[in-house]
């Protein structure tokens, strides 16, 4: 034996691969135990042919046996793995020779040697797969010793490689058919017609979906039979934007009426995409078809079912206002008669601010069923932005005043109380009344105030204008600041028990700015303020260079209110709601603010706020009473330097010695309960007059 590289087996080295991977890889190309083929009997015999030898096979190395695809001069299709000559040779890298067995120590007692079919002369090249994994070989074999030429052995290793594409292409198409076969699966499984066109257009397949909603027989594949389907109006449309995309080879989605087995024209869309080789072009069209009638007819029944609410509720409001104007108009009318005594003054005023809540809430719906049946008009006449802003503030300092709030309007941009701009000017008042009723009614104290600000657009006459509201109000977490903008939402659910609301004005008012082409966004930090800014764009229609309304040239600063004169606040400690009631009746009647705490605890956090100017306490509460509370506000003002704030203490035990606990405890002073008005309003006044 000649000592070539690839005369030596190389059986002591260890292969570059791994035994595992190259028998999944081979389990991977499903070849094992097919059928003869005619294309690699073909290889075999041209192997023989060529190496001129009477035997030639293609051998896969399973895991304990040789199977041959392709044989010839071997008689059987496997043989036991043990002492076979492929198990070795693809251990060697492509090309295996061994020109007399005989000679090979290791062959030389091999079993194919030494007994039937006594083997002289071997060789082989690799099946290798692209990682290089070795599946098996392409070997010729003679029974007595010879070589091969160089011719030879080149026309092996082809033969080998040739074999390997053999079996790579039958892999693919097995795959490919395996594909189809899940695609045609898939398709026939589900509700919607599925169709695979050629580039041309013309149809290759239908799932079984078309032929049951069409009712025409299986395997009808005409591309007429489909435009037969569709009436001639939607054909005009549909066949020219078919026909569009199939040049342009853009996925394209189209709406049309087809007809259904029984007959009835339902409207469908179809969507389809197209398919692409790897130079790109188009291969063919896979597309849906998906019966979207019963789609547009609850669409429609919404929409209908939408108008139909709409004039409902615009009934309904008018129904239900015209009663409220009386309410509202008779309640005005006793606030204004005379004599009246405070409390009925307050019954009247409650009257009045109820029937003003109910109103603004039928407003509120009104204009949310608007929206949303979107039958909403905007106007386009002539306004003053500034004149807006100062009666939107002459509407809501009454109340700012009632909180003790600073309410200003200031303008940022000199001048813009000469300018008009066209646009509604109801419905901006509407978003700027919004805005500054949340404000105030979201702020203890501090102030609100309005930012006007002006600032040119890209486009030529339209001005940005900015509204912004600014409280030291409560805040919005964080997390809350999209949400309220949504319908029903409020940033917490105790608002409503709080502050009263429904949750729609923001709705409205983001609905309304983005309408007119606008803009909303919110800026807030808990326990400081928030801030609200609307942005416009305004086309301007002209510009004074001087009016009438002066009021904001002088100060670009307008103050409308400042905090109140000082109004005495009370603040009643009891836990005994019909006390309350009786309580704050009289306190009110006195004319003074009544603010109340249910607790000892509530009752110290109100007083380290430090707005209050007399406590009148209960003696005996659950949990913490209104001695040691009374004892705790007293210590508290004495570590901080604070002024004493006169506390009465109120209870229904009149023993001896109650006015005397009660000093002790740091009260000022002492009424048994139940109590006499003018009693309690002559210590209060006196109390706060020292
Ligand atoms: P409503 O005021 O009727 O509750 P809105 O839609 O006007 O409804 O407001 C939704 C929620 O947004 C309010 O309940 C409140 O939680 C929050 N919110 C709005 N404006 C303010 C503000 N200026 N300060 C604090 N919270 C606000």
């Amino acid at each position: 034996m000649t000592a070539t590289p690839e005369h030596k087996l190389a059986v002591n080295l260890s292969p570059a691969w791994n035994e595992s991977d190259r028998l999944a890889a081979l389990a991977h190309y499903r070849i094992l135990d097919t059928d003869f083929e005619a294309d690699f009997d073909n290889i075999v015999k041209l192997a023989c042919q060529i190496c001129d030898t009477p035997t030639s096979t293609i051998t896969l190395v399973d895991k304990d046996r040789q199977w041959f695809k392709a044989e010839i001069g071997m008689g059987v299709r496997e043989t036991p793995l043990e002492d076979t000559f492929c198990k070795e040779a693809i251990l060697e890298k492509d090309v295996t020779i061994i020109p007399d067995t005989h000679k090979d120590t290791r062959f030389q007692s091999s079993r194919y040697v030494t007994d039937n079919p006594h083997i002289r002369f071997y060789a082989s090249a690799n099946l290798e797969t692209q990682e290089g994994l070795p599946l098996g070989t392409l070997c010729v074999i003679d029974y007595k010793p010879r070589e091969l030429n160089e011719a030879q052995r080149f026309a092996l290793q082809t033969l080998a490689r040739m074999a390997m594409s053999q079996i790579e292409l039958r892999h693919f198409l097995k795959e490919k058919q395996d594909g189809e076969k899940r695609f045609r699966e898939m398709a026939d499984s589900i509700n919607q017609i599925v169709w695979v066109t050629r580039a041309d257009g013309t149809f290759d397949y239908y799932n079984k979906r078309w032929y049951e909603y069409t009712g025409l027989p299986d395997g009808t594949f005409d591309g007429p039979e489909w435009e037969k389907n569709i009436p001639k109006e939607d054909r005009d449309i549909a066949g020219p934007l078919w026909e569009q995309h199939l040049k342009t080879g853009q996925p394209f989605e189209i709406k049309y009426r087809l007809r259904r087995a029984d007959g009835v024209y339902r409207w469908v869309l179809s969507r389809a995409e197209p398919l692409r080789n790897t130079k790109g072009q188009i291969e063919k069209w896979y597309g849906t078809c998906t019966d979207i009638q019963d789609l547009i007819d609850a669409r429609k029944k919404a929409e209908e079912a939408n108008v139909a609410k709409t004039e409902f509720l615009a009934n309904m409001s008018h129904e239900i206002r015209t009663p409220m104007n009386a309410v509202i108009g008779i309640a005005n009318i006793l606030a204004k008669s005379s004599p009246l005594t405070q409390k009925q003054l307050d019954f009247i005023k409650t009257l009045q601010m109820s029937a003003d809540s109910l109103l603004s809430l039928i407003n509120d719906l009104l204009d949310i069923a608007k929206i949303e049946a979107r039958t909403v008009e905007l106007e386009s006449v002539p306004f003053s932005v500034t004149q807006i802003v100062q009666e939107v503030v002459s509407m809501m300092s009454v109340r700012a005043q009632e909180k003790g709030l600073e309410f200003t309007a200031t303008s940022e941009s000199p001048g813009l109380q000469h300018r008009t701009f066209l646009g509604d000017p109801t419905r901006l008042r509407q978003i700027i009344l919004n805005l500054c009723s949340n404000a105030i009614k979201f702020t203890e104290k501090g102030s609100v105030q309005i930012l006007l600000h002006c600032s040119p657009s890209d486009k030529e006459n339209i001005e940005n204008v900015s509204i912004a509201i600014k409280d030291s109000g409560t805040g919005i977490p964080q997390d809350k600041l999209e949400t309220i903008f949504q319908k029903f939402t409020q940033a917490d659910n105790s608002i409503t028990r709080k502050f009263g609301g429904t949750g729609l004005g923001l709705a409205i008012t983001r609905n309304l700015t983005t309408m007119m082409g606008g803009d909303i966004t919110v800026e807030s930090t808990m326990g400081v303020g928030s801030t609200f800014t609307a942005t416009l764009p305004l086309q301007v229609e002209s510009d004074k260079k001087s009016g009438d309304n002066d009021y904001w040239s002088d100060k670009s600063r307008v103050e409308y209110f400042q905090r109140s004169a000082e109004k005495s606040t009370i603040l009643l400690v009891e836990d005994y709601a019909a006390n309350v009631l009786v309580a704050t009746t009289f306190l009110e009647q006195f004319g003074y603010e009544c603010e109340v705490a249910d607790s000892g605890l509530e009752a110290i956090e109100k007083a380290k706020r430090g707005e209050i100017d007399l406590i009148l306490m209960d003696v005996q509460m659950h949990g913490l009473n209104g001695l040691e509370a009374t004892s705790m506000i007293r210590e508290y003002e004495k570590k901080n330097n604070l002024k004493r704030v006169p506390i009465i203490g109120m209870t229904a035990h009149v023993m001896s010695g109650d006015r005397e606990r009660c000093i002790a405890a740091g009260m000022d002073d002492y009424v048994p309960k139940p109590f006499n008005a003018d009693e309690l309003q002559s210590k209060i006044s006196d109390l706060l007059n020292q």
